[in-house]
């Protein structure tokens, strides 16, 4: 069977888009047809070659998303044909199976256990989560990273509890994420950070209760006025090693705790004020929001489908994978919060 994906074959190139050969399935992988991927920071830095030397080169690639199992290996036993699913880099029960690999008129291609950017995808059965057909398909993949690792950071990694005040910096998909998620939470006040007027629109649609426009006002006399004392929690969600920093400045002495969320480029590197540490201030990395996806992804699909968490506001444009280097561009300009890629839509945006 032959399906049709978006391939990086070389860095700091557009995808190639094209025909690809689908092996039969190993012990373990699950194929599924995919409706609906999402697009994140993490494929734009694997596109333009900002993570270094990419050694798995020309490779599938994309990491959330929904779709339909079509078949399953020998031993699977998550899923069966015809099941809606989940697709998400994060590893939940199952069997792991590292790669798959494809194949095209340029030879090999290869694949993590999971890739989205494609009709049909082989992946590894601990990347699929079951999903109530009542869903929909569209804002479900954004269960696959951007609200797992949103969410994730405040309940997991941070434990917020309600009523202790947060900052989110930077509110693209994943700190928007992260403000749903301090809703959820009940955290008071929300602060939103960003340099973008438009998305922190967004933010304060989602529930952020104060918002700091980075082109418009200064960082800290705007954070004094909110608090003099210091937040219980930061969610850096930039990438940018200088709003680490602030993170952690940010937060309250004796127990405040920054969570760093964003990745920054190969090569930068996170400069610190130790005292920050020696007043008591944690500073916590993350896997993603930290979460095991058999206890937590149930909790994100219940608040999806009961209205608790609304994504729609992430999804301003859907894209065809014929123009998925549209959608990369879009997402590195700012121009879209998360652009969805539809398989299914045949038109060029
Ligand atoms: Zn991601």
């Amino acid at each position: 069977m032959k399906t049709l994906a978006a391939i990086l074959v070389e860095t700091g190139k557009p995808l190639v888009v094209e025909e690809i050969d689908i092996p039969d399935l190993k012990e373990g992988q699950v194929l599924v047809e995919v409706k609906y991927s999402g697009v994140c920071h993490t494929q734009v830095a694997e596109c333009r070659g900002y993570r270094g030397i990419d050694a798995y080169l020309p490779h599938c690639l994309g990491h959330e998303g929904t779709g339909n199992v079509m078949a399953v290996g020998p031993g699977v036993t998550k899923v069966k044909e015809a099941d809606t699913v989940l697709l998400s880099w994060m590893k939940g029960s199952g069997a792991d199976v590292p790669g798959t690999v494809y194949s095209s008129s340029r030879g090999r291609i290869n694949a993590g256990g999971i890739t989205t950017f494609a009709r049909h995808s082989v992946v590894s059965e601990n990347r699929v989560t079951p999903l109530p057909s009542s869903i929909s398909l569209s804002e479900a993949a954004l269960l696959g990273c951007a609200v797992p690792t949103g969410v994730g950071a405040v309940f997991n990694t941070a434990q917020a509890r309600p009523g202790q005040s947060i900052l989110v910096f930077g509110v693209g998909g994943v700190g928007l994420c992260a403000v749903a998620g301090a809703v959820l939470a009940g955290c008071k006040p929300i602060v939103a950070i960003d340099v973008n007027d438009s998305k922190l629109r967004i933010a304060r649609q989602m529930g952020a209760t104060q918002t700091i426009c980075l082109r418009q006002e200064e960082l800290v006399p705007a954070l004094q006025q909110i608090s003099k004392s210091g937040f219980d929690i930061a969610i850096e969600a930039s990438g940018r090693p200088v709003a680490m920093q602030q993170a952690l400045e940010s937060v309250r002495s004796m127990g405040g705790i920054a969570v760093i969320l964003g990745n920054a480029r190969f090569g930068e590197q996170l400069q610190l004020d130790p005292r920050q540490l020696n007043q008591g201030k944690q500073l916590r990395g993350s896997w993603g929001g930290d979460n095991q996806p058999s206890t937590d992804f149930p909790l994100y699909v219940d608040y999806l489908l009961s209205g608790k968490l609304n994504v729609k506001p992430l999804i301003t444009s859907t894209y065809s994978l014929s123009d998925i280097n549209s959608a990369i561009d879009d997402l590195e300009n700012g121009k879209v919060i998360r652009p969805l890629i539809a398989m299914d839509l045949q038109t060029i945006n």
